[in-house]
């Protein structure tokens, strides 16, 4: 297997983009540093927006972020070409009063975030991150850096580790931060601190666990690249790095406005204020749309022949479990970006989309594979039938093949991530 240097070099920018992004809102915020660092015009959605003709603009809400390059020659009846991702992963959310502990531990009350592999979990450094509401007003990221573990039980103290091991979701997931008294300490206290505010000042927080360690490269030819929240943060970066890229010569003109879209909430279904199935997205496009002079009926005509790639993580073939998946269609990591496909609208990919996917493939010179559930383990889904439900904008469900999904630290293949930036570029070209 070849891995080019550019693909090299685009995980160790991965790698970057994770360490800086340990939670949705680290996630939204870093997206916008960067796009701001390419020329981006940081918008805000209580104030009126400037002439959108020519412009690059990033918002964002809460854990979620939407940019987008609308070209010089911009009608009110432009396509969208909207690549899309989430920004969360799962995990462990603080709970209220965190501080707590037992034996002379200090433990970190938490509750469980999505559906986390519990034992991926065990024995790893973790931070502990997210966003503080103080007492002002203001709203200020934080992250401790590494700070708590979840220790797993000794072998000698559970002879059935290794033939079942089970973990109760409250009793077993309260990670250690310290020794010491919890009446005496205070976790929200650290937490301030790593942001540079007074814990009297909080009056509110949104802080998740994250693994630690920095992603890495590995495995014969640097075939492999492993690192916590690839699921979706893979694609959140193939996005920004297209864009980026790009943006320069789509300002010029390619015929269609291009978008990231990067919502929050998407392990938990989507439902909220800036998850896919909130009005994110409509909001942002409506008023774009406005700004280009659309009536109702003009953006709807826009939308008519706009698209949504949906990109997100998706299964490789396991060689220890290859029961699990379709006999026929089996995904490898390394062998290009994958069309997901379903019977049953869990993926909102079909033929028009096929077709459309396999052209985008080829005008980056990117090979493709597909994805396809065995009908006894049926799959997950994605924003993808959300958003396409919502605005009626035809979608394809995409993304890379990978193992260990939902584990602290995911493993996919170097040159399939750089492939799925090399897409999303071809994609925003129109
Ligand atoms: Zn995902």
């Amino acid at each position: 297997m070849v891995v080019t240097a550019a693909a090299l070099a685009h995980a160790e920018d991965l790698a970057d983009f994770v360490a800086a992004s340990p939670s949705s809102y680290h996630a939204a915020a870093e997206v916008a540093r960067r796009l701001e660092d390419a020329g981006f015009t940081r918008l805000s959605e209580e104030d009126a927006w400037p002439e959108q003709t020519g412009g690059r603009f990033v918002v964002v809400r809460d854990g979620a972020v939407i940019a987008w390059v609308v070209p010089t020659d911009a009608t009110a009846t432009t396509p969208a070409h909207i690549f899309g991702a989430h920004t969360d992963s799962p995990g462990f959310k603080l709970k209220p009063k965190p501080t707590t502990g037992s034996r002379g531990w200090l433990q970190a009350g938490v509750e469980v975030y999505g559906g986390p592999l519990l034992n991926s979990w065990l024995d790893r450094e973790l931070r502990l991150a997210g966003r503080l509401a103080l007492a002002d007003g203001r709203v200020v990221l934080a992250d401790t850096g590494a700070l708590l573990r979840l220790p797993q039980l000794a072998v000698h103290l559970d002879r059935e580790a290794n033939s079942g091991l089970a973990l109760d979701k409250q009793l077993h997931t309260q990670p250690v931060w310290g020794i010491g008294d919890p009446t005496d300490e205070d976790l929200l206290g650290e937490l301030a601190a790593s942001a540079g505010v007074s814990a009297a000042d909080v009056r509110g927080f949104d802080a998740v666990v994250a693994d630690s360690a920095r992603g890495a490269v590995f495995g014969k030819d640097d075939a492999f690249f492993a690192a916590g929240r690839l699921d979706d943060l893979a694609s959140v970066h193939a996005g920004v790095v297209a864009l980026t890229d790009r943006s320069l010569s789509l300002s010029k003109g390619s015929g269609s406005i291009a978008v990231l879209a990067a919502f929050d909430h998407e392990e938990l279904g989507s439902a909220s204020r800036s998850g896919a199935a909130g009005p994110f997205l409509e909001d942002i496009l409506s008023r774009a749309y406005g700004g280009l002079g659309a009536d109702a009926t003009e953006q709807r005509r826009a939308f008519a022949t706009s698209w949504h790639l949906s990109s997100d993580v998706g299964h490789s073939v396991h060689p220890n479990y290859p029961h699990k998946h379709d006999p026929v269609v089996q995904p490898l990591l390394g062998s290009g970006p994958i069309l997901k496909i379903n019977a049953n609208q869990r993926y909102a990919t079909d033929a028009v989309g096929a077709a459309a996917w396999a052209n985008w493939c080829e005008a980056a010179d990117v090979s493709s594979q597909e994805f396809v559930s065995n009908n006894a383990v049926p799959c997950g889904s994605t924003i993808g039938p959300i958003t396409a439900t919502r605005l009626g904008i035809r979608t394809v469900d995409i993304g890379i093949p990978i193992l260990s999904m939902h584990s602290a630290r995911e493993l996919a293949g170097v040159s399939d991530l750089h492939d799925l930036a090399r897409v999303a570029e071809a994609f925003f070209a129109g």
